[in-house]
């Protein structure tokens, strides 16, 4: 066994080796996988001889001038190419092709990409079962489409099963299976474990999987659930990344990749506003702030910009002064907004109509009880 061979268990693996015996080395360098991002520094897996190190490493002057000029870094889960400088301490010098990337998603600005999870193979979507709020459908299909896109295989999970009645349950599932096009649809509970089995069985050991969706879906739980259900409950036991809680991570802007008890690794994302994929109050004028600025001209003052007289917005349009790319998608999220409003309010009416069928019975089992 070599001593590259200890990595698979980091998910070094034939997509790798490969690249690194092509690749004409000139001087002493090792490979390793970036498991810790805070801006310029990186902590990095490596292996030494047969065992793991962990070493903090910074982009070595070159390199860094190439990732700046194309304005791509290394991000969390890649594998980079280290120079060795001293025990603890490593230059990065360059990088191995990804294999697949999340990357956040920037409208209307493409240069700027920033590498949010690298060689990911699962990407678990999680929605939850516990009100409109959280089971969205242009959510979920922006988050398959996210999932596609990094070239991972996108899981939908549907969480908090516990909490909801079979054919809720069920109607959820078909809804979440119509749009995801032959996706694997899993309802689970991460509170009692339902379906949790299956999961696990994503997250063998060597392979990477990241959890997207809301706040409040239940990730956390998730996570605490799948590590205690090999044995053990602190997520952090390698040792080589932190054991804080899953949650606090999201304060910092950096990032993290760590193993499950069962040897899968979990690279923790930002918040899907973060990753430019929904803000919690999604909003028209954050996202185009240049059509808000026109918008300030048009006549009328709910000018919707589809055709009112006097709108600035399409004089802009057709003057040019308006990207035509940046209009259309402004109308895509308009109008996915209008209908994720318009959903959110008849599942609420559904709610209140559920609560009052149920009072009603109630109160009908209570009298006829009485009568007895
Ligand atoms: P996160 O923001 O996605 O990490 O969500 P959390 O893990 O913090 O969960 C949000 C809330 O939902 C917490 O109060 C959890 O206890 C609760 N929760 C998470 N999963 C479940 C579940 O499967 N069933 C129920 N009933 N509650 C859950
Ligand atoms: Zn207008």
């Amino acid at each position: 066994m070599s001593d590259l061979d200890i990595l698979k268990e980091w998910g070094w693996d034939s997509h790798f080796s490969s690249q690194w015996e092509k690749s004409q080395v000139d001087r002493a360098v090792i490979p390793g996988r970036v498991v810790r991002q805070d801006r310029g520094l990186y902590k990095v897996i490596i292996s030494q001889g047969e065992e793991f190190a962990t070493i903090s490493c910074s982009l070595e002057g070159k390199y860094l001038a190439q990732c700046q000029n194309t304005g791509s870094f290394p991000g969390v889960g890649d594998w980079v190419v280290i120079a060795r400088v001293e025990e603890e301490k490593g230059l990065i010098c360059g990088l191995l092709d990804r294999k697949t990337v999340i990357k956040r998603h920037n409208p209307g600005r493409e240069a700027v990409s920033q590498v949010m999870a690298a060689n990911i193979d699962t990407v678990f979507i999680v929605m939850a079962l516990d009100g409109g709020r959280n089971f969205l459908l242009p959510l979920l299909e922006r988050c398959i489409v996210a999932g596609y896109e990094s070239g991972a295989n996108p899981v939908i999970l549907l969480n908090k099963a516990d909490l909801t009645a079979d054919e809720i349950l069920e109607e959820a599932r078909i809804q979440a299976e119509n749009v995801s096009f032959g996706l694997e649809v899993y309802p689970i509970s991460a509170k009692t474990g339902f379906g949790l089995d299956q999961v696990a069985e994503y997250l063998v050991p060597g392979t990477t999987s990241c959890f997207l969706g809301k706040s409040g879906v239940g990730k956390t739980a998730l996570l605490n659930a799948l590590g205690r259900k090999d044995g053990l409950s602190d997520l952090g036991r390698e040792g080589a990344v932190s054991s804080r809680e899953y949650k606090g991570r999201h304060t910092t802007v950096s990032r993290e990749l760590f193993r499950l008890p069962g040897g899968g690794m979990v690279i923790d994302l930002p918040g899907l506003k973060e990753l430019g994929l929904w803000g919690e109050d999604s909003s028209l004028e954050e996202t185009y702030p240049e059509i808000a600025e026109l918008s300030a001209s048009c006549r009328f003052r709910d000018c919707t910009h589809k055709g009112e007289p006097g709108c600035a917005v399409l004089e802009a349009l057709s003057s040019g002064a308006l990207d035509a790319r940046r209009y259309e998608s402004y109308l895509e999220l308009q109008r996915e907004l209008a209908y994720m409003a318009r959903r959110a309010d008849l599942r609420a009416r559904q709610e209140e109509a559920r609560k009052w069928k149920q009072i009603n019975k109630e109160m009908r089992h209570f009298s006829k009880e009485k009568r007895i």
